[in-house]
């Protein structure tokens, strides 16, 4: 079973009339003024797991700051989960600030989203490191047993869109915070697994799990086998990022990276399943 833990996907009006939507959210201007940006629908989505040989993708939201687009962008994710049964697991958005953002996650949860994300804080004007705005969101993860699923970045390297100020030791205070949280950093957590590395933070972070989203355009592929070596493979969640990069090339790295059948099997599929199905609250 492969599942690609990060893809992104937008209701189809959204799509046809991405200008009206930036006057409002600064974040998605950035990353959508461009119009060769591109967005994918759910049905496009579907076409390229197809292509790419991906059996589930865990379908991700905008994270808006708006809870009016969220709320539009959560139910389209729904909708797609019931058409397309046991290949779509969507993912709620909600700005955490927002007084009407627990109450959209429960709505949510209750149509079968199987957890909580992308939360971008640089997007949605809230710092991951403030207990009080993530905590009514973080204790429904915990009471549901589903991920949150939060974008950290690199503190250092070369610029792009998406890099944020939201950087590797937030997520840290993040996951000493709510210790019971089953926590998914994206891409690569911005670095933070070198310091599991150290003994404290390990088990610290105890309960997070890392994505390997967009790692092509920021890593050497040897970052697979390092991350493996530091974490064990256990930790570890293939995701493509999709529409910014196709799932097959992102496969095709991990399947070269010089990982056994049974690393591979477990980052390309086996930890996800896990993680979708409500087992294990810890990873190791
Ligand atoms: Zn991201």
């Amino acid at each position: 079973m492969i599942i690609d833990f990060h893809t992104h996907i937008f209701p189809p009006e959204m799509i046809a009339d991405r200008a009206r939507l930036m006057p409002e959210e600064d974040w998605f201007a950035k990353l959508y003024r461009d119009p060769a940006a591109r967005m994918a629908s759910a049905k496009e989505l579907i076409e390229e797991m197809d292509r790419s040989g991906v059996d589930r993708a865990v379908v991700l939201g905008f994270p808006f700051r708006s809870l009016d687009l969220c709320v539009k962008s959560n139910s389209y994710l729904a909708e797609a989960a019931g058409r397309w049964p046991g290949r779509i697991a969507g993912f709620a958005n909600a700005p955490p600030l927002s007084p009407g953002a627990a109450a959209e996650i429960e709505r949510c949860l209750g149509l079968g989203l199987k957890g909580i994300g992308e939360l971008v804080p640089d997007s949605q004007g809230f710092d991951l490191a403030d207990t009080g705005a993530v905590r009514p969101l973080a204790k429904l993860a915990e009471q549901h047993g589903v991920p949150m699923l939060i974008h950290l970045s690199e503190p250092v390297g070369h610029g792009y869109k998406g890099k944020s100020g939201t950087t590797p030791e937030k997520g840290y205070a993040l996951a000493r915070t709510f210790p019971g949280l089953k926590l998914v950093f994206a891409h690569w957590g911005g670095g933070l697994p070198f310091y599991e590395l150290m003994p404290e933070v390990r088990s610290d972070l105890a309960g997070a799990y890392y994505d390997s989203a967009a790692s092509p355009f920021l890593y050497d592929a040897k970052v697979f086998k390092v991350a493996v070596s530091i974490l064990g493979p256990e930790k570890i969640l293939f995701g493509s990022d999709f529409p910014l990069l196709s799932p097959l090339r992102c496969r095709r790295e991990i399947e070269a990276a010089g990982l056994s059948a049974a690393e591979t099997g477990a980052i390309m599929g086996g930890n996800a399943a896990r993680i979708l199905e409500g087992k294990s609250g810890n990873p190791a």
